[in-house]
């Protein structure tokens, strides 16, 4: 596969790093790096574009803001590639009407906001790079602590690569609590500004997916939310825990519809929203540790 990188700031720069260091350094057949430009509106998107711009398949936009992504969108149809990943990791970074117009310019295009929530889609070129590379997902061999950890699918930014490094040798009831801290110590870069469309922040989010993977690799969920089926209403309340779960915003089904609401344990980041937003009081924290 033949990738272009478009990449702006520290995260786009992360992003660059941790995908070549990682695995794809051979399919990376140029990186266009637009650090000097920091507005976000341009009147000419093609006033922008590279002299030179080989073929590829895939084109990757990491870090831009605004109308930069429209510069990435172009790079994509120039190149011929046939999908775009551009993602976003702060509220506004990436208007509605933006993604309308980049996916009319290429054949496939997907926005995981925040980056770290990418899952495989269908498209070949698309898959290939979220094999590797998006919503995390580690492999374990543990006793009553962890004794190794494989990354099978890092965050983009590398994140999940050094919190692997962190969790060897602890308790299995601590990993969550283990994953979280090494989560913040990174430290990740995505925004700390309440994102309308997940209801939470994109920092918060990308800290519950790299917690779900380390809890769901130990076998041990940490603290979450737990529906009392007794009190549940389930479809005579509408559901409306699902409504305010940041999680399932985002396609997860941390909260499953049944005859009453079912949370999963492991992928529930503990934001205690549904819990608030219960008008039955059927939703209760759970902390699992001896
Ligand atoms: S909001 Fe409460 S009553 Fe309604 S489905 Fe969710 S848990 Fe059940
Ligand atoms: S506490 Fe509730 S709203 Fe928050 S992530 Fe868990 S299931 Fe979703």
């Amino acid at each position: 596969m033949r990738i272009i990188m478009v990449a702006c700031g520290e995260y786009g720069a992360r992003v660059v790093n941790t995908v070549a260091s990682h695995g794809l350094a051979p399919d990376i057949v140029a990186v266009f790096d637009y650090d000097d430009y920091s507005g976000e509106f341009l009147d000419d998107p093609s006033s922008l574009l590279p002299p030179e711009i080989p073929d590829a398949d895939l084109t990757v936009a990491a870090g831009l803001f605004g109308d930069l992504n429209l510069v990435a969108a172009e790079i994509a149809v120039e190149s011929g590639s046939k999908a775009i990943i551009v993602e976003s990791h702060a509220p506004g970074q990436l208007p509605e009407g933006l993604k309308s117009e980049i996916s009319g310019m290429v054949e496939s295009a997907v926005f995981p906001s925040p980056f770290c929530s990418l899952d495989t889609t269908g498209n070949p070129f698309i898959d290939s790079f979220a094999s590797g590379f998006g919503k995390p997902e580690v492999e374990m061999d543990v006793k009553e602590s962890v004794l190794a950890v494989r990354v099978k699918r890092s965050a983009p930014c590398g994140s999940t690569f050094y919190v692997a490094e962190r969790i060897r040798g602890v308790p299995l009831h601590e990993v969550d609590v283990a994953a979280g801290e090494g989560f913040h110590n990174y430290p990740c870069l995505a925004s700390m500004e309440a994102d309308p469309a997940l209801g939470d922040t994109h920092l918060h989010v990308a800290g519950y997916l790299t917690r779900e993977a380390f809890k769901r690799a130990a076998g041990v969920p940490g603290v979450h939310a737990r529906v009392n089926p007794q009190e549940c209403l389930g479809e005579d309340c509408g559901f409306l825990c699902m409504d305010v779960c940041p999680l399932v915003r985002l396609s997860m089904n941390t909260i499953r519809r049944s005859v009453t609401a079912e949370v999963d344990p492991f992928s529930c980041g503990a934001c205690e929203r549904c819990a608030r937003e219960c008008p039955h009081g059927a939703i209760e924290m759970i902390n699992p540790r001896p």
